[in-house]
């Protein structure tokens, strides 16, 4: 019990930190992009060196891209969640008959009963009329 309690924890921490990880990085990347963006700015504003002023173009953009993507990754290691579990599949196992059902018997056609005694009734082709044997008579 216990050995199972520390994995569960070291895997949240271990999740934790990946995410902590992230975020360090992120904010590094973005500090890196801001030295190079800004040194790239400054040059240009202040001449602080002889480089072209082509290049302290390109090195604030490179540098503003940097920070952009440091941006990206600091924020992707605040708001991604942990690796999640897979899906849990809910297994339903299936019944299987135990023999193979019996069609059931096809039910006879309703025959009309006779009112009076309750037997049924004969169907008289030739008149087309339904006719009770045991009253003798036309229904
Ligand atoms: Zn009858």
């Amino acid at each position: 019990m216990a050995i199972n309690k520390y994995n569960i924890s070291l895997g949240i921490v271990s999740a934790k930190s990946l995410k902590k990880q992230a975020v360090i990085q992120g904010v590094a990347i973005l500090i890196v992009g801001a030295i190079i963006g800004g040194f790239g700015y400054a040059d240009i504003e202040y001449y602080i060196t002889e480089l072209p002023y082509e290049i302290d173009l390109a090195l604030y953009y490179i540098g503003s891209l940097i920070s952009f993507i440091g941006f990206v990754y600091l924020i992707y290691g605040i708001v991604a969640k942990g690796p999640q579990p897979p899906p849990r599949t809910v297994y339903v196992p299936t019944p299987t008959p135990a023999y193979a059902p019996v069609a059931a018997p096809q039910p006879q056609p309703q025959v009309p009963r006779c009112p009076t005694c309750g037997q049924p009734l004969e169907l008289i082709q030739q008149y087309n009329r339904w006719y009770c044997r045991t009253c003798q008579k036309y229904v």
